[in-house]
């Protein structure tokens, strides 16, 4: 965080604590270079995000529906449901880092992605559902390159 006074870069906190009724933190700083005291605010950014569906109709995004994919597609799989929390949470974290407005086949493919690292089977799974939901030419050129690398039985359900 730059130094209001001399712009320095580097500075340390000196005190934080929650404020405006628990939706902010407070944080006192204090300038490494001039020791000049000032105060930040961290709030959550509360910008909308919607998501472009390949009709080209737009929704908000619902990060309920990322959690139901998620759970279909780990249905008696041994993935708890705090990790499929934690993967919806780093799903939107991840569609946010390319703005407000994302398509709905880099949401599907960012939880193929997420799905990957956990559980084969679940990611195999996802991948056969939602190309029924669309057909967006990167997800196919994805499920061409999953089953020319990983040439596994799905689980059958
Ligand atoms: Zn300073």
């Amino acid at each position: 965080m730059q130094c209001p006074s001399c712009r320095a870069d580097e500075c340390r906190v000196v005190d934080s604590r929650v404020a405006e009724e628990g939706t902010a933190i407070r944080r006192r700083r204090q300038c490494l270079a001039c020791s000049h005291r000032f105060t930040t605010f961290e709030r959550v950014d509360h910008a909308p995000l919607t998501v472009v569906k390949s009709s080209g109709d737009i929704e908000p995004f619902d990060r309920t529906k990322v959690v139901a994919g998620l759970a279909a597609a780990t249905k008696g799989r041994a993935v708890s449901a705090d990790t499929l929390e934690r993967m919806a949470t780093h799903v939107e974290d991840v569609v946010r880092l390319n703005g407000n407005e994302v398509s709905t086949a880099v949401v599907g493919l960012t939880v193929l992605d997420e799905l990957r690292g956990v559980d084969d089977v679940s990611y195999l799974r996802f991948a056969s559902v939602y190309k029924h939901f669309d057909a967006a030419a990167d997800f196919h050129r994805e499920l061409e390159l999953m089953e020319k690398s990983a040439p596994r039985a799905v689980a059958s359900d």
